[in-house]
């Protein structure tokens, strides 16, 4: 799949960018593997939304942006539950939550420390080794007790395609994904509330957006590839 060019510097990139998306569509800057001044670079072109996979690196980059208070960090990467009271510390949403084990020890940490993080259920809607997340009848037999988890505002999805399929097989992808929320949206939960949509990055946000995202998550064609 072809990468949509963008050109120019990062905040004519940011603006051309901007042109194309739906109102509806947030844009979460994807930073991780990038220095803070790319950061510095992206927010004074106005974005205010960052995603980090680790959560030691988004530390340490938070601790050097200090100064920016009004950035909303999104953790986007596989979270382990020895790592989840870092992650409720600094991040405000978290994209990657993978599993009813995970999000129970999530939400007592968050009542132990009044905090309703949003979150987002990482499902996988094609088998893939290589990737973390629910597969949809598995979700589909944990909602009920996700409904249960009330120290959580538990949002809505996030999911990655397989790498290698076509265009078309994507966006198949992200229609199943897209089909799937709106039927969680209608099953009348009392806790859950879905409202976004996480997929879409730097190689197919068009198809993503195309099925329905109301979040893409871009990295490379913002920053330039990663080492
Ligand atoms: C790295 C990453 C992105 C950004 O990917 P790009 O291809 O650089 O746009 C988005 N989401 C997740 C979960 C990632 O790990």
């Amino acid at each position: 799949m072809t990468r949509l060019s963008l050109s120019g510097s990062l905040p004519d990139r940011i603006a051309q960018l901007r042109q194309t998306l739906p109102p509806h569509v947030r844009l979460v800057a994807v930073t991780k593997q990038k220095p803070v001044e790319m950061i510095r670079a992206a927010y004074a072109a106005g974005v205010r939304d960052f995603g980090e996979n680790r959560v030691q690196e988004a530390e340490e980059k938070q601790a050097q942006l200090a100064d920016l208070p009004d950035i909303t960090w999104h953790l986007l990467g596989h979270l382990q539950t020895n790592k989840a009271l870092k992650a409720l510390e600094h991040f405000h949403w978290i994209h990657s939550l993978d599993s009813l084990k995970l999000a129970t020890r999530l939400n007592r940490l968050a009542e132990e420390r009044s905090l309703r993080p949003t979150v987002l259920l990482q499902v996988k809607f094609r088998p893939d080794p290589n990737k973390y997340g629910w597969d949809p009848l598995e979700l589909q037999s944990d909602l009920p007790a996700l409904d249960q988890l009330s120290h959580l505002a538990i949002a809505g999805m996030m999911t990655i395609p397989p790498l290698g399929l076509s265009e078309a097989e994507t966006l198949a992808v992200f229609q199943d994904a897209q089909q799937f929320f709106q039927t969680v949206q209608q099953a009348g939960y009392r806790n859950l509330a879905f409202h976004h949509l996480s997929m879409g990055m730097s190689d197919d946000y068009p198809l993503a957006i195309q099925a329905g995202s109301t979040v893409i998550r871009l990295g490379r064609v913002l920053f330039g590839d990663r080492p």
